[in-house]
């Protein structure tokens, strides 16, 4: 049997008629950049997320930039993230020419502690106390960050706290949506995401009429009015055809997100039934909605052997990530070592993505779980 890690394909079968014929309408149309698509996904997509405001921008990693550049971070200021995510949560920072300040994760999460980012301002020399700006959360794989704890810690310290919400639409942490719970909402809509477009594209959410504002701006190379600039900003604006794309995407949303809940639970339940409990830690589920962009099985042995076991019987597995940030040879001058996140440094060795998108068979979960029971 072949289980894809994720199938696209299936799930277009079901939106065809209506992407082709708004595709056709901007055709028509000529009209591709901003423009009334890209407002209606930002009235839409605020609604959903619980904002006043959405932006639309050119990707995820833009939109972690653009809320940088917003927040007014740049060079030699401070930003506390989490080593153990996508790439482009730290090198957003970087770009800036600000600094990742990295802080280790929590065991059944994932996510950033809040009890180590205390530990960490707390060793802050009185110096470095007054760069650091900002808290880059990530809601990795689809569960909220413990946002409370963050926002209290952020709000001690007069830190903005920009979500990195690429993997989070629709999570809730204590029955508030993602990016609805800092300063800034970033999303990304990169085709592998629960929301993806057909290409390249992101938004970022905002309660604050003000970085409303200056995110517009910034967004059009930071001209206001057009050709006059008291700011730098860059091109960071989303195509009409990806925004219309992601619209209609975004009315199946729901439904998709409860039939990866349903995969979730039904590999919880078979592993429970193969006996495999001890043997395979599955995703531990706060008072949140989790919304399963990836599905993550910790194991205590032979994760690679596992890995090559799958791949090897049609079953899409990943890594998620095999290197903390840390440990990124690009980030070699901020001077961390192995063992400064040691459960960063053990997700990395131990854990690994199984397929759980909505289309998935119920055949399809009871195979991967037939072929985890084999391997062990
Ligand atoms: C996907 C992702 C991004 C980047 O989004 P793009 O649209 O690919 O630029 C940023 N952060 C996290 C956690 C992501 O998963």
């Amino acid at each position: 049997m072949q289980v894809p890690l994720l199938d696209l394909k299936a799930q277009y079968q079901t939106i065809r008629d209506k992407c082709i014929k708004v595709t056709q309408e901007i055709y028509e149309s000529q009209y591709f950049i901003l423009g009334p698509y890209v407002e209606q996904l930002e009235q839409e997509i605020a609604a959903y997320c619980s904002t006043k405001y959405a932006v639309g921008v050119s990707s995820g990693t833009d939109a972690l930039l653009l809320s940088l550049m917003a927040a007014e971070i740049g060079h030699g200021d401070r930003v506390i993230t989490t080593p153990y995510t996508f790439f482009a949560t730290a090198g957003s920072i970087s770009r800036r020419g600000a600094i990742p300040v990295f802080v280790d994760i929590e065991p059944d999460t994932y996510n950033i502690s809040p009890k180590e980012i205390e530990a960490v301002i707390a060793g802050m020399s009185e110096g470095e106390r007054k760069t650091l700006k900002a808290i880059m959360p990530v809601h990795l794989y689809g569960q909220c960050a413990d946002m409370d704890a963050i926002k209290n810690i952020a709000d001690e310290n007069h830190l903005v706290v920009i979500e990195d919400a690429a993997q989070a639409i629709g999570s809730e942490y204590k029955k508030r949506r993602a990016g609805s719970l800092g300063d800034f909402g970033c999303f990304s809509f990169f085709p592998s995401k629960n929301l993806g477009g057909f290409g390249d594209g992101g938004i970022v959410t905002t309660n604050s009429n003000d970085l409303y504002e200056k995110l517009k701006i910034l967004r059009v190379h930071g001209g206001h009015p057009k050709y006059y600039h008291q700011k730098i900003g860059g091109n960071f604006r989303l195509d009409a055809l990806q925004a219309a794309i992601v619209s209609i995407k975004l009315a199946h949303l729901d439904g998709w997100t409860a039939a990866r809940q349903e995969n979730a639970k039904r590999y919880k339940s078979l592993f429970k039934e193969a006996g495999l409990s001890a043997i395979v830690k599955c995703p531990a589920e706060k008072e949140n909605r989790h919304i399963y962009n990836q599905f993550i099985i910790a194991v205590e042995n032979k994760r690679d052997e596992l890995k090559q076991h799958l791949i090897d019987n049609g079953v899409g597995c990943e890594i998620y990530y095999p290197v903390p940030l840390h440990l990124q040879d690009c980030f070699a001058d901020l001077g961390y070592s192995p063992g400064a996140f040691p459960v960063s440094e053990f997700a990395a060795e131990h854990t690994l993505a199984l397929p759980v998108y909505p289309e998935l068979a119920d055949e399809q979960i009871a195979y991967v779980v037939d072929q985890i029971k084999i391997f062990f």
